[in-house]
């Protein structure tokens, strides 16, 4: 973990965090100076856990869909592949209050919904791996935990 590399994350050491959390990743300024808030949306403890991938693909579908009811600027939502997390990618906008809401809001939305979104073949890359309930058990379980989400190391938890 000395040498310094170019992914934010691979400077993150996964041992010293306490999941779940939400953390801001990196921030990118474009040329006309509109910038890119990316965030690390941490469902499950590093190397202790992981989201199984049916329900990590449903929660994906909907939280893409959802989300978009909530902020009018979010560039992508997608999973890390080692199914512990989400990255969240938003413009111009630094508040960190405001994701938070955005993903309580829209993990409530999950909770709601009786089908997830475009699981189908002609819409989805792998139609037959869903799980809108195993989806709707890691919207819960992130809920249950709401009030941790700020804390992103062991030691401020
Ligand atoms: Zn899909």
């Amino acid at each position: 973990m000395t040498k310094k590399m170019n992914v934010e994350s691979f400077n993150l050491d996964h041992t010293k965090v306490a999941a779940p959390y939400i953390r801001l990743a990196g921030v990118t300024e474009g040329a006309q100076g509109d910038k890119i808030y990316k965030y690390d949306i941490r469902f499950k403890q590093p190397n202790k856990e992981h989201m199984k991938m049916p329900a990590l693909h449903s929660l994906e579908h909907m939280m893409a869909e959802f989300s978009r009811n909530h902020h009018s600027q979010i560039v992508d939502i997608s999973p890390m592949g080692c199914q512990t997390g989400f990255y969240l990618a938003v413009i111009n906008d630094d508040n960190v209050e405001n994701v938070l809401e955005l993903v309580e809001k829209t993990l409530k939305d999950v909770l709601e919904a009786d089908e997830v979104p475009a699981c189908n073949e002609v819409q989805c890359g792998w139609a037959a791996s869903h799980s809108l309930e195993g989806a709707k058990e890691l919207a819960k379980d992130m809920l249950d935990q709401k009030d941790g989400w700020t804390a992103v190391f062991a030691e401020e938890a």
